[in-house]
């Protein structure tokens, strides 16, 4: 008699890094035997420019790297091998799913039109008999449990904010109760390197705020640091709007746009701390800002593709301009706005920039230069280390004055830098 084939699921890691807390993999190692995993980094994300700029630059694609890296480790420890590729990801899933006999394959489902139309590709190139199982797994609130159609969704934060809090629930994360059968396969992939990848190797500054690396492991490490060892959690509310350091906000942006940990996983944890030490209104604030980070994802479901057209959500007609002159003396940091300027240098020499900061040179950019707002967020989107396409796109529209501001602000950057940089300590730190 013949044996009848163990069955196969592949998980495709895209943005959902992690291996605490996946719905895909959880779902094809309930489901499957054998779970093999897939990581591609995408010929098209290296290759391609916005505006001029190439849509990932070196900070961003090291903390890739050592994030990959960390997944293998962390994925070998439940007998799952993880291929990684350099290449076009729609070409190569087919070929693998041919290779390894898969009957299923999981993702997390993303709606943003480039990672639409590359999934689109997969399944026509797939036979019928492999399913697609995709989950949304990046929100804080579940859009499967919201009782309305996103199409409803309330136009102004506060709204969709109160909604989520009053009647939605937060799900548990969930937890692999069966590891695969062994069933490591030969692995003759390797991770690429930085210079494979276009960038010559480089150091962060000393003085960088976001000295840490990418990968699970060290999300879980700043999570301890910042809420059970220090407890700087407690007292998160009065310090986030800093822009000096390590410790002023919980830096967990850049893990959580690669999905290397997730919102749910922190929420729970801040639970913990609450449990412990009890809540207050920092606790809370740190809850509250995840929501904001859901809010755009909610606004880019609801709006889809308008998030990156220059009228924005809003259909405005402003007059902007693209004047290359200025364009350059904003990403060069010589504006003739010190506090802009240092915020820019840091950027640049770092990845990194603080929410004080991005509000204030966006705003200037957008409201003061008259500058084309998505030229600034294909700036960003090269550039920062923890880049997110909805609240990247969704907070230059808000602050650019084609999303959801009910307000429609200018930033005064002058009192803004004597509010929140008085001393010039930020000013003199990268001038
Ligand atoms: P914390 O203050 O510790 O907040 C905790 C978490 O809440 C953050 O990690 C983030 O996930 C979420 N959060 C906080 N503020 C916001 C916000 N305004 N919008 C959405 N989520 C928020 N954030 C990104 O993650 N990726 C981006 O590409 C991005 N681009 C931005 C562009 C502009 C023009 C502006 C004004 C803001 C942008 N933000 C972006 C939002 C915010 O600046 C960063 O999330 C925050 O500075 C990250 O630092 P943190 O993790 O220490 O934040």
């Amino acid at each position: 008699m013949q044996q009848k084939q163990k069955s196969t699921g592949l998980v495709w890691f895209q943005n959902n890094l992690r291996i605490t807390d996946n719905n895909s993999l959880f779902e094809a190692c309930k489901n499957h035997e054998k779970v093999i995993a897939v990581f591609i980094f995408d010929v098209r994300l290296f290759d391609q420019k916005i505006f001029g700029f190439s849509k990932i630059d070196k900070f961003r694609t090291k903390f890739l790297l050592e994030t990959v890296a960390d997944l293998k480790k962390n994925l070998a420890k439940l007998n799952i091998t993880l291929l990684t590729y350099f290449d076009f990801s729609d070409a190569l899933i087919p070929n693998i799913c041919k290779e390894y006999n898969v009957d299923e394959i999981y993702v997390q489902k993303e709606w943003t039109r480039e990672e639409v139309e590359i999934l689109e590709n997969v399944n026509r190139k797939i036979p019928s008999e492999i399913k697609i199982t995709e989950t949304y797994d990046q929100f804080l609130y579940h859009p499967n449990d919201i009782k309305m159609s996103f199409n409803t969704i309330p136009k102004v934060f506060t709204q969709l904010r109160k909604y989520l809090e009053k009647e939605i629930s937060i799900r548990n994360e969930v937890e692999i109760s069966k590891k695969p059968i062994e069933n490591l396969v030969e692995n003759t992939t390797k991770i690429p390197t930085l210079t494979q990848l276009g960038f010559d190797h480089f150091e962060q500054p000393t003085k960088s705020a976001f000295p840490f690396s990418g990968g699970e492991s060290s999300a879980e490490k700043r999570i301890e640091y910042y809420f059970f060892e220090t407890q700087k959690l407690g007292v998160y509310k009065k310090t986030r709007n800093g822009l000096v350091g390590t410790d002023y906000s919980s830096k967990l942006s850049a893990w959580l746009a690669n999905g290397s940990i997730s919102a749910k996983t922190i929420y729970w944890k801040i639970k913990e701390y609450e449990n412990k030490f009890g809540p207050n209104d920092s606790t809370y604030w740190l809850i509250f800002e995840l929501i904001w980070r859901d809010y755009f994802k909610y606004i880019s479901l609801k709006h889809g593709n308008s998030i990156f057209k220059i009228g924005g959500i809003l259909n405005k007609e402003y007059e902007w301009n693209s004047d290359k002159d200025k364009i350059r003396k904003w990403i060069d940091g010589e504006t003739k706005e010190p506090f802009v300027n240092a915020n820019m240098i840091e950027l640049k020499k770092t990845g990194w920039m603080s929410n004080r900061g991005r509000q204030n040179v966006a705003s200037y950019f957008a409201k003061e230069l008259e500058l084309d707002w998505r030229i600034g967020a294909a700036y960003f989107e090269s550039v920062l280390i923890d880049y997110d396409v909805h609240s990247n796109y969704g907070n230059w529209m808000y602050v650019g004055g084609v999303g959801n501001d009910p307000r429609d602000r200018k930033f005064n950057i002058k009192l803004q830098a004597e509010r929140y940089d008085g001393d010039k300590e930020f000013q003199k730190m990268w001038d």
